[in-house]
């Protein structure tokens, strides 16, 4: 086997390009996914990347939060962590329930500080770095805002 045998002709779906890539399975499986799976070229997929993260990045100024710093690529990608880690504090915040006015007050004061915090954040990397936060990490946090806030 050669190393063109790997090497298929495919079209970018957007600008219609045709560029090669290298896929590693059967020359049948090859020749399927070639031709049924959508493929972007370099310049597009870049395109593409720093469309959505400018998207986001509006989003994201629209409830406060600021413009990351860092190297295109780690703005792009932590910019991205930090929308799905709004929607999972947009998730925690919707499961609560209270037993009184003042409980719920008080929540969402722990909620407003929090998000306080995350406004800090300006650093794409520190994004990044917390991509493995989840609903419980928050929630620990909220408690433990929580607790400050009622020893004030
Ligand atoms: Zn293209």
């Amino acid at each position: 086997m050669t190393e063109e045998t790997y090497d298929y002709d495919v079209r970018c779906r957007t600008c219609r390009t045709i560029f090669k890539v290298q896929l590693f399975d059967s020359h049948d499986k090859n020749l399927f996914v070639a031709a049924k799976k959508d493929w972007y070229c370099e310049k597009c997929k870049k395109a593409y990347f720093s469309k959505q993260t400018e998207e986001l990045t509006k989003a994201h100024k629209e409830i406060g939060l600021p413009e990351l710093t860092g190297t295109r690529k780690m703005i792009s990608w932590g910019v991205k962590v930090r929308g799905e880690l709004i929607n999972k504090v947009k998730y925690l915040q919707q499961s609560l329930s209270f037993i009184n006015d003042e409980e719920k007050e008080l929540s969402e004061k722990a909620f407003e500080r929090f998000f306080k915090e995350w406004q800090e954040q300006t650093v794409a990397k520190w994004w990044v770095d917390n991509r493995k936060m989840n609903v419980r990490d928050i929630s620990i946090r909220i408690k433990e805002i929580t607790e400050n806030l009622k020893k004030n």
